[in-house]
This record gives structure tokens, C-alpha cells and sequence, in this order.
């Protein structure tokens, strides 16, 4: 049976070579300026397996911020920190088909978001953050991961700067309504924490380490509570095209609007990919097909 340990360089590199093609296909994001400028032919992967091996290949160099794949690790820190029972009163964990900034969806459910992997649930998390100020929040994730996870990210704050240089009215008003429903406190700060994690920064090597917490027994995580966050990742991670990619990749996956993308192959190790360019529902185009070469070639699917 092929498994991702039976992957070679050469194979990926085709892989890569072949993903390259898609990477024109994809759209930058306009509403954070820095994005916007980001060259859409980058693609970067990382390949880290439980046996210490590593694979890489395309411009592994180029250092990305997170945005939303830092999602399923605010809520790993805090159901290690605050447990299960504190996060899930302040949200869900149903999955979503509507866009990841969608309000209609937090209206019609009185400001309770569906889940983490969204924008309403990342930021109802911000505000159980611990820590003083925006920035102290922000620093006790990173360096938790940093200390846990071995990698090294860093805030950026040029990104950080443009993230708030243009008024983001959706997020505003999701926040508003998180804190009308009783459901936050500091909005001010609750909302600039989100968007400094958002601007946690690292390589693929880096977002390799972070994925490695999701993929086996771990001194520092709680069995239970990597088996929450991969299955979050699983039915929401991808937004309104998680279901279809569960069905044909079937790895627990996180995409952000940097174009940044993680996969975990539960016991085997994780896929780490960066491609700026993205599709309608908001993935990373080439990393996207990337994955998919790479789960069906390698039968990777936890279903078998
Ligand atoms: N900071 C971004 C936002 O809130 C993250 C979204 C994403 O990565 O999908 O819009």
C-alpha cells in the first residue's frame, strides 16, 4: 500500500512542475493590499512524516502570513488552556455553506457561530484569548507554538499594517454582533488580536511543524483534542468546498487567503503548501491540486 512514506523527491517535484501550471489560474486577494502584491507564480510545499523524514520542493524560501490556517491552532491552544466545555459555549461546531465571512449565516443563528473555521468563530475564540492587550494575545499563541511545535513564526508587521490599513466592514460587523449577543468582550481588542493572529508568519517548514501537533500522539496535546480539531478541519476547513474535498481527498485541511494550505494525514505525517493565487471559494489553487496528486497517487484518504 502506497503512504506518504513511500513518496520520492522526484516524484514530488513532477508533482510540483505539474502544479505550477494552476498557479496562474488562481486570484489575489484585494482587500488586504500586501496580499494583493504577492507573486502568483510561488508555489511552495513541505512534506514532514512521523519517521523524521522531510520533502520539499518549489520556493520554499518565501515566508507567508498564515490568515485562517492559523484557525484550527487558536483552538488547539485553547481547548489545551481553557478545555472543551469553555470553548464550545462560545461556538459551534457545525459545519457552514456559506462564505467565510458571511453574516446572514451568524444573524439567522443570534450571533452563536457555527464554528471556528470561520471568521465569526476564529474571532468569538480572540476574545477567550489569554492576555492583556491585542499583541500579548497574539504572542502567547505564537510562542506556545514556537515552544511545542519547534517552528519559528513571526508576527509581520508590514502585513499587519495593511491587514488594517483598509476598513474591513464584514469583520466589524461580525464582531459587532458577537458582542450584542453577549457573546464577546473588548470588541476593539477581540478584533485586533484576530487580525494579529491572522499575521503569524512563517515558512512551509513552519506550518509543516505546526501541522505535525494534529498528526499523532503529542506529550503537549490531549488526544481528544486533536481528534476535535482534525475532525473541524475535516467538515470545515475548506469552507463551502469541504465536503467535496473530503469526499475526494479525505485529509483534515486548512486553506487561507494567503494562499497558504495544510493537510493532515493522521499517523503519517503533514502537507504544507503555498501558492498565492485562489479560487472562488477561497483555496489556493495549485496547492489545492497539489493535495490532490498527492492523496490520490499516495492513497492517502483516511478512508481508505
Ligand atoms: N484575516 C483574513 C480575514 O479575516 C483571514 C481570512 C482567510 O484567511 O480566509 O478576512
Amino acid at each position: 500500500r502506497q503512504t506518504l512514506k513511500s513518496l520520492s523527491q522526484t516524484q514530488l517535484e513532477t508533482w510540483v512542475m505539474q502544479a505550477r501550471r494552476h498557479t496562474q489560474e488562481g486570484k489575489l486577494p484585494k482587500y488586504i493590499p500586501l496580499l494583493a502584491q504577492a507573486n502568483p507564480n510561488w508555489l511552495a510545499v513541505q512534506i514532514q512524516t512521523v519517521t523524521e523524514q522531510s520533502y520539499n520542493a518549489g520556493d520554499t524560501h518565501c515566508t507567508f502570513p498564515l490568515m485562517s490556517v492559523v484557525k484550527p491552532f487558536i483552538l488547539l491552544f485553547l481547548l489545551q488552556q481553557l478545555g472543551a466545555k469553555v470553548v464550545f459555549s462560545h461556538v459551534g461546531m457545525k459545519p457552514s455553506d456559506l462564505p467565510f465571512n458571511s453574516l446572514t449565516q451568524l444573524i439567522a443563528d443570534e450571533g452563536f457561530p457555527r464554528n471556528t473555521m470561520i471568521n465569526s468563530g476564529a474571532i468569538a475564540l480572540c476574545s477567550i484569548l489569554p492576555g492583556i492587550n491585542a499583541f500579548s494575545r497574539c504572542e502567547n499563541l505564537r510562542l506556545w507554538l514556537n515552544q511545542t511545535a519547534g517552528c519559528q513564526l513571526t508576527l509581520d508587521n508590514q502585513m499587519l499594517d495593511s491587514v488594517r490599513s483598509l476598513p474591513n466592514d464584514r469583520n466589524l460587523a461580525i464582531t459587532r454582533l458577537l458582542t450584542k449577543a453577549g457573546n464577546i468582550h473588548s470588541p476593539e481588542t477581540t478584533l485586533d488580536a484576530y487580525n494579529h493572529v491572522c499575521c503569524l508568519a512563517g515558512t512551509v517548514a513552519d506550518l509543516a511543524r505546526i501541522g505535525m501537533l494534529l498528526v499523532q500522539a503529542h506529550d503537549a496535546i490531549a488526544p481528544q483534542n486533536r481528534r476535535i480539531v482534525n475532525a473541524t478541519m475535516m467538515t470545515c476547513g475548506l469552507y463551502q468546498a469541504s465536503a467535496r474535498f473530503a469526499s475526494e481527498v479525505g485529509l483534515p485541511t486548512k486553506s487561507g487567503v494567503s494562499g497558504a494550505i495544510l493537510s493532515i494525514v493522521p499517523t503519517q505525517g503533514a502537507i504544507a503548501c503555498y501558492s498565492p493565487g485562489l479560487d472562488e471559494t477561497g483555496n489556493s489553487k495549485a496547492g489545492i491540486f497539489l493535495i490532490q496528486q498527492l492523496a490520490q497517487n499516495l492513497n492517502l484518504s483516511i478512508f481508505g
